[in-house]
């Protein structure tokens, strides 16, 4: 049974406001579970992988005709998991249902051990054009502390064949893993330099609630790093990429010239983007819906029939105002005000308003022509200003 009215009133949504731009596919399965991690996916079932598949399949047909949007992101989880046949037949539905348009950037999340000469060659015929390798280090002690399943040379092995088979590869690093030092982070920052990729994303350690190493952390099995130690690796990397041609162009991303990922830029500038998948977001018109977390949840609302999500809110004007603000400034561009300013309503942007002035006295926030953007001592920070933004009165 096909589920007609999801497909009217996504269809519905997607036409009442800024066309999507985007896809975003949650891809839910990992070869085990780091100890960091509590994002939605099931470790070692490989058994659920083609009955994943066709779920996506069924949830992409309730679009009810083709989409056409500018980027596709394979996320996760970990993507590159799906053996050869279950690529290919994920891949060829996606190239149905979401022909890319304009900007044509499909990016893939890749486990290092799957970047292999096979998997390159499959994926690139199929259209896929950006690689995003896991790698959080280049120091064995340190992947096994985040509990990675890969080696060093396992990485770089990866970075090497991705280079030469995709137009654009994306490494992630993760800093301030237990008992890091600075001369280690700073080793790993050397040795991703040396690899001449174009983008890198990197990510302090966090603890998350749901993860393992959260409860390790309160029962004292592990330590977190120093607060200051930390800042002054977020400051390394963005000095010595800087350095090294890879400019900050995000909190957490950067890029040589010509390489930002798209497919992220979707979210930062508030356009619009379908979610698939577990967990997946989408936003149509103005309406936020989220998907069920739990994979086998959403497996079985899709064979039933029934819609995989699991909350669906219509944003009003100020939550419109206030996530255009708080997200388009993660970016160093930082975000037009004054078009922001043309926007919206002036009771809308009252409180907002206040909160702009007071961080721009205390050195945060800066205005740059007809924008306002963070300062370096604001990017530091960045995590603890968003809060008021999002609920100042
Ligand atoms: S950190 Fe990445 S590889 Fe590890 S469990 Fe989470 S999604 Fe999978």
């Amino acid at each position: 049974m096909v589920s007609t009215v999801d497909t009217h009133q996504a269809l519905e949504l997607a036409n009442s406001g800024p066309q999507p731009i985007a896809a975003y596919l949650h891809v839910p399965f990992c070869y085990q579970r780091c100890g960091y991690c509590n994002f939605s996916l099931l470790a070692d079932r490989e058994d659920l992988h083609e009955r994943f598949v066709q779920a996506v399949l069924v949830e992409l047909s309730w679009m009810g005709s083709p989409q056409r949007v500018e980027t596709i992101f394979l996320g996760g989880g970990t993507p590159s998991i799906l053996n050869p046949r279950s690529m290919v037949r994920l891949l060829e539905a996606l190239r149905q249902w979401l022909p890319l348009g304009g900007l044509t950037e499909w990016s893939i999340e890749a486990n290092p051990r799957d970047v292999t000469e096979s998997n390159l060659r499959l994926w690139r015929s199929l259209g896929i054009n950006r690689i995003s390798i896991g790698g959080q280090s280049f120091q064995d002690r340190k992947l096994k502390v985040l509990e990675r399943d890969h080696t060093s040379l396992e990485l770089l092995r990866a970075i090497e064949l991705a280079a030469h088979h995709m137009p654009r590869v994306s490494v992630d690093l993760i800093f301030a893993a237990p008992g890091e030092t600075l001369d280690e982070w700073r080793s790993d920052l050397q040795q991703v330099l040396a690899c001449k990729i174009g983008h890198v994303s990197t990510y302090g350690l966090t603890f998350e609630k749901g993860a393992r190493f959260y409860g390790e952390l309160q029962r004292h099995k592990i330590t977190r790093v120093d607060e200051q130690l930390e800042l002054d690796m977020y400051n390394l990397a963005i000095d010595m990429l800087a350095a090294g041609g890879i400019e900050q162009y995000e909190i957490s991303n950067f890029a040589a010239s010509g390489q930002t990922c798209q497919h992220n830029q979707a979210y930062w500038n508030a356009d619009r983007w379908w979610g698939f998948g577990p967990s997946a977001a989408s936003y149509l018109g103005n309406t936020r819906s989220v998907n069920h977390r739990g994979t086998l949840q959403y497996l079985r609302r899709i064979e039933a029939g029934l819609s995989p999500i699991d909350e669906q809110d219509t944003l009003t004007q100020d939550q419109q105002c206030r996530e255009r603000l708080v997200f388009g400034m993660r970016q160093r561009q930082g975000v037009h005000w004054e078009q922001i300013k043309t926007d919206f309503s002036e009771s809308t942007l009252r409180a907002i308003q206040a909160s702009l002035e007071h961080h721009i006295s205390q050195g945060w926030i800066e205005r740059v022509g007809q924008s306002v953007r963070l300062t370096r001592a604001g990017l530091v920070i960045s995590d603890g200003l968003w809060h008021e933004y999002l609920t100042c009165k």
